[in-house]
């Protein structure tokens, strides 16, 4: 055939819808000289294009080089066919086919681009406007009630365009070509400022003030993309005082937000890896080494700050006024609460405490936190995934058609299945509180409207108790449950797109294991249909149950009792002189006679009393606090061990020892706590070596809260690779139970196809 003007069908699959990727396609095929029409579809975008093949092949490749930073090509295929002719291009209007098989993608929300930045100077009628956005950037996620994504179906409803922004949203060649959150002064949604029963809609007197507030030393509650947060002066100790006390039940460090990266890097170290993630147009939280002391009682002690840069306009216009460089910026609930996305409930919660509330009037439907993550080894990991990440879906191998799993009770997040795509929810909370568990039902439901699941499969931990296992049990559905340290090595394989037999390390808090004890420092060889446990770290009695978590001192007398028995309580170190003997001698009795006090292997009890008895975290604040500090006093350059003994088991008492020598010759609590971290790799690596020898595994994986930290991680993946093994960790889904959902998604679909 000559080589003629054929028509062309180009199919591209991925997250393309509310990214820009139209308006993009329409400036490359302008470009290249090619007619046709593209299209939104349930499953992608459609592009005819009628060109030369040769042309069309140019074309194909811009388009994978070229595409809006936030858009996610997996797939695209083209074929020729027969249709009439063009005389131009066009976008056309979205099409959509309720019963197709396909996955639409919904774009996470994107940070603010500089083009938009750049507008709120130059453009007349965009002058300062606080929500301006562009086909690459703006909310997303957060405004979308329903697809396809239309303006009529985002909270931007309410706000017919003018003329001007119309032309804009029109003109092909503009960069807000069907951008649907597009707007500006004269039509857009606006921002208003409420104190004492007087209202500011005026932008720059709400600046104005906010800077006087600010100054001095005020908290006052401010409408980010996905929530509200609070917000005050990171410089000034009687302001953060002042928000301690208002977040009284929540110790857990608190994020700053920077004017810019020059000034974040006076109070933070940062390499190259860590400067892009901060940077990126996901805007996520990074934990950072902190270099110079923000005000006291930011971090609560940490060395580690976590550190943000503005994401939208108003954040850029609010310190181009503010004399700070730093203010904290902390999710606007209480504790263990879903984030708050309405004023009123954000005065009811907080009128007492806080000088004013700054919102805007478009409706946030999807809340979303900020996410947060951390360097580990030369990737980021992210602990949080949540604004800008959800709802972008997972490729898996297998299919996941309308699977739905409910994730764990903590750190709960939940997934849906469409064709071989897990999509993820938000970060969800703790599901033990009422509003989070409220939130948790009503996103379950948005999500399975939005990817039009019809769930034929659910699956839950099994942990009855879970609520998230309840919520399971009460849909009447098939269920497949799940044990928990299966589900985060299935998580992590995942992640990695691994579907076979590997070794998996799970070090975590706390999960049901298969024996009815409570497991978390795992060896396992697992694939995602089944695993195998090794060997574990030894079970402690945890006095109390549930209580030990905030009381890690319980766990503590626990592991020096196993240890020394009553001998202990003679020892001569700080942390037995404190306590209080006759809760002690009551706690033994427990022990003794196995009342209300379960057996644990998990990793996170083990740092909780290494911990306590170093005398960082007798009681524990938040989640996690006792392993974080401990962690977090680690002396660098410490390489020494403790001898270990792994028989059946891996054994605690020589390891507790070795601690109790140390603190007996006032060895330094950041070297026991380094010796301590290196003795679990050391641990770790020989038991991998011991399963390779047998099984021939040579792929390790590692997931659980506990690699969270970062040493820990940083070493052992190290030490392994040394040994030859191939080591996979968590980077885009959590190592926590944040990433529960997933691993049970992808075992549930992979025992469904066993079934079969
Ligand atoms: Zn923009
Ligand atoms: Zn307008
Ligand atoms: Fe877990």
């Amino acid at each position: 055939m000559t080589e003629s003007k054929l028509t062309y069908q180009i199919h591209i699959k991925g997250l393309v819808q509310g990214v820009g990727f139209r308006p993009f396609i329409y400036r490359l095929a302008i470009r290249f000289g090619i007619l046709g029409t593209v299209d939104n579809r349930a499953d992608g975008v459609l592009i005819i294009a009628k060109c030369p093949l040769i042309i069309l092949k140019k074309f194909i490749l811009a388009i994978q080089n070229e595409s809006p930073k936030a858009a996610v090509i997996d797939h695209v295929d083209f074929q020729d066919i027969q249709t009439n002719a063009f005389t131009d291009f066009r976008i056309v209007k979205s099409q959509d086919n309720p019963n197709s098989k396909e996955v639409t993608e919904i774009s996470p929300d994107i940070g603010v681009c500089d083009e938009c930045l750049g507008d709120l100077k130059t453009q007349t009628h965009r002058i300062d406007y606080p929500l301006t956005n562009c086909t690459h950037c703006g909310p997303r996620f957060t405004i979308i009630k329903a697809l396809p994504y239309d303006r009529d179906l985002t909270t931007m409803k309410p706000f017919p365009m003018c003329e001007q922004c119309k032309k804009e949203y029109t003109n092909v060649l503009d960069r807000r070509f069907h951008a649907q959150p597009v707007a500006c002064n004269s039509c857009g949604p606006h921002y208003s400022l409420w104190e004492n029963g007087r209202e500011i809609h005026d932008l720059h007197k709400i600046t104005n003030r906010l800077t006087k507030l600010i100054t001095l030393d005020n908290v006052v509650a401010i409408k980010g993309m996905g929530g509200f947060h609070l917000m005050c002066d990171a410089i000034s100790k009687k302001a953060v005082k002042k928000m301690r006390h208002i977040k009284n039940r929540d110790a857990k460090p608190f994020a700053v937000m920077f004017r810019n990266i020059e000034c974040l890097k006076q109070y933070a170290e940062l390499d190259q890896i860590e400067e892009d993630a901060i940077l990126s147009w996901q805007r996520p939280i990074v934990l950072l080494k902190q270099k110079k002391q923000l005000a006291k009682g930011i971090t609560n002690g940490f060395f580690k700050i976590g550190a943000i840069l503005p994401y939208m306009p108003f954040h850029y216009l609010m310190f181009e006024q503010l004399q700070t460089d730093v203010v904290v910026l902390t999710s606007g609930n209480r504790s263990d609460e879903p984030i708050i996305i309405n004023e009123i409930e954000i005065f009811n919660e907080f009128t007492k405490d806080i000088a004013a509330v700054i919102s805007y009037n478009r409706a946030i439907h999807n809340r979303v936190d900020d996410s947060v993550m951390q360097k580990v080894g030369d990737g980021m990991q992210l602990i949080r995934r949540s604004r800008s990440y959800a709802p972008q879906s997972i490729v898996t191998k297998y299919s996941v058609d309308n699977i739905v799993s409910v994730g764990a009770e903590l750190l709960n997040t939940f997934a849906v299945g469409r064709a071989h795509r897990a999509i993820l929810s938000q970060h969800i909370g703790d599901l033990k509180n009422a509003e989070t568990l409220n939130f948790f039902e009503e996103s379950m439901g948005r999500f399975q409207d939005l990817f039009r699941v019809n769930p034929t499969t659910i699956v839950c931990d099994t942990h009855p108790d879970y609520l998230s296992s309840k919520f399971a049990r009460g849909t009447g559905l098939p269920i497949i449950e799940v044990q928990h340290h299966h589900a985060h090595i299935a998580s992590c394989m995942t992640e990695h797109s691994l579907d076979e037999k590997v070794i998996g390390i799970v070090f975590d808090g706390t999960g049901l294991g298969d024996d009815g004890n409570i497991w978390g420092g795992e060896f396992l060889i697992a694939d995602l249909a089944s695993f195998r446990r090794i060997t574990h770290f030894d079970y402690i009695p945890l006095p109390g149950g549930d209580k030990v978590t905030k009381e890690p001192w319980r766990t503590a007398v626990s592991v020096l009792y196993k240890s020394y028995g009553e001998a202990f309580m003679e020892m001569d170190i700080p942390f037995v002189k404190q306590l209080d003997k006759a809760k002690v001698h009551f706690m033994i009795q427990m022990i003794d006679k196995k009342i209300n006090s379960p057996l644990s292997s998990g990793m996170g009890r083990l740092f909780d009393a290494v911990s306590a008895l170093c005398g960082l975290t007798y009681n524990s604040a938040f989640h996690a606090e006792a392993p974080m500090r401990l962690e977090d006093v680690i002396e660098e350059g410490v390489n020494g061990s403790y001898s270990f003994e792994i028989e059946e088991i891996i054994r605690i008492d020589s390891i507790i020892k070795a601690i109790v020598n140390d603190l007996l010759a006032n060895v330094s609590v950041g070297a026991i706590a380094a010796r301590f971290h290196n003795t679990l790799v050391k641990i770790s690596v020989s038991v991998c070596k011991q399963i390779r020898n047998k099984e021939s595994l040579n792929k390790v994986v590692l997931s659980g809260g506990s690699f969270q930290n970062k040493y820990l991680s940083e070493h052992l993946m190290e030490e392994l690779k040394i040994e030859g093994f191939t080591v996979f960790n968590h980077q885009k889904i959590p190592s926590n139970d944040g990433g529960i959902s997933l691993g049970q998604i992808a075992i549930a679909s992979k025992i469904l196809e066993k079934d079969k």
